[in-house]
């Protein structure tokens, strides 16, 4: 699977597309042990789905390796609400920035998806081979169809023009960095807030649906991380999932969270709020077996998460 030489960072060029972003950023926060030149763009000198711009942009900056995580994100009800920027945008980024490093001549790219990409009732833990075997979530199929996209165009450019590009699929992700905005964010993030704010009134957390669906968590460092580890090791078709391994159910995730920032309040559900998929756990054996593994469990995630949003990182406070 990755029996070709490691592929080596130092010295190189390094786009990180989407580095404003949580997970662009932890990227950039990993590379600065790997000895080489991170390339930047900010939103203001470049629109990401402008594929004029995008290549031009390229073509001066030459990076040599591309780390893909430039994305329209968001929550369940963001994507439920919003599926043209969720599908179009995103869509538009991805063909941009293939495009262009394909014509600036990248010799590898690693670009990242989401574990939305497997169908709603997939077999749990959810393994690589569960991709386009069952319709999708609805909730959030528009944001899931455009990364299913991103992976056929990186096996495309494999197989027609022999490029390097590969995927990885992390599972939900949190840390600092994470959007705070109740409206927009995802789980992990909404409850750090809820329970803050919960804590300095001294009312209930509220928890949105029935809060009896599972899910995975992963550091977005850890995530980082693993995205260093392939790009360095990884050359293949297939794309890999990137998770912890352990999920866990909403309501218990809440509980926890109200553990960790040490308020022992009530919690009441609103089943107005929809559940979104019922289970969402991926089998990440393929990356243990490369040699990969997490380092940072999930109550200490939290802990962190949580000094990051006191500092101020929340991006929408
Ligand atoms: P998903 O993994 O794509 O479904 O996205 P989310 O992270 O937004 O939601 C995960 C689960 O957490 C769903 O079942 C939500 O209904 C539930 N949930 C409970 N409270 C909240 C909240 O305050 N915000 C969000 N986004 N989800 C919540």
């Amino acid at each position: 699977m990755s029996a070709h030489p490691p592929y080596d960072l130092a010295g190189k060029r390094v786009w990180v597309a989407g580095h404003r972003g949580m997970v662009g950023g932890a990227i950039v926060r990993r590379l600065a042990s790997e000895g080489c030149e991170v390339l930047t763009a900010s939103r203001e000198e470049l629109d990401l789905t402008d594929q004029r711009a995008v290549l031009g942009w390229m073509h001066n900056q030459r990076p040599q390796a591309v780390f893909l995580a430039a994305a329209r994100v968001g929550g369940i009800l963001a994507n439920d609400t919003r599926p043209v920027e969720f599908l179009r945008d995103n869509l538009l980024i991805e063909t941009s920035i293939f495009t262009g490093a394909e014509s600036a001549g990248v010799e590898k790219l690693l670009f990242l998806g989401s574990s939305c990409i497997y169908p709603k009732h997939a077999e749990q833990p959810i393994r690589e081979e569960a991709l386009l075997t069952g319709p999708l979530e609805p909730t959030n199929e528009w944001y899931a169809i455009a990364k299913i996209a991103g992976i056929k165009l990186a096996q495309a450019y494999r197989r027609q023009y022999g490029c390097d590009y590969i995927s990885a699929m992390p599972t939900n992700l949190y840390g600092p960095g994470d959007n705070f905005d109740l409206k927009g964010s995802h789980v992990l993030p909404a409850l750090i807030r809820k329970v803050h704010e919960a804590k300095l009134s001294g009312g209930p957390v509220e928890v949105w649906g029935t809060g009896s669906p599972r899910r995975e968590f992963l550091y977005v460092d850890d995530c980082a991380d693993a995205c260093v580890f392939l790009m360095k090791s990884y050359s293949g078709e297939g794309h890999i999932n990137v998770g912890s391994g352990d999920d866990i159910a909403i309501i218990e995730l809440a509980r926890l969270v109200m553990d960790v920032l040490g308020y022992p309040g009530e919690i009441v559900t609103d089943p107005t709020k929809p559940d979104g998929t019922p289970r969402k756990l991926m089998d990440n054996t393929r990356l243990r077996t490369m040699g990969w593994a997490p380092k940072v469990a999930l109550r200490e995630g939290i802990a962190r998460a949580y000094e990051a949003f006191l500092a101020g990182e929340g991006r929408n406070l």
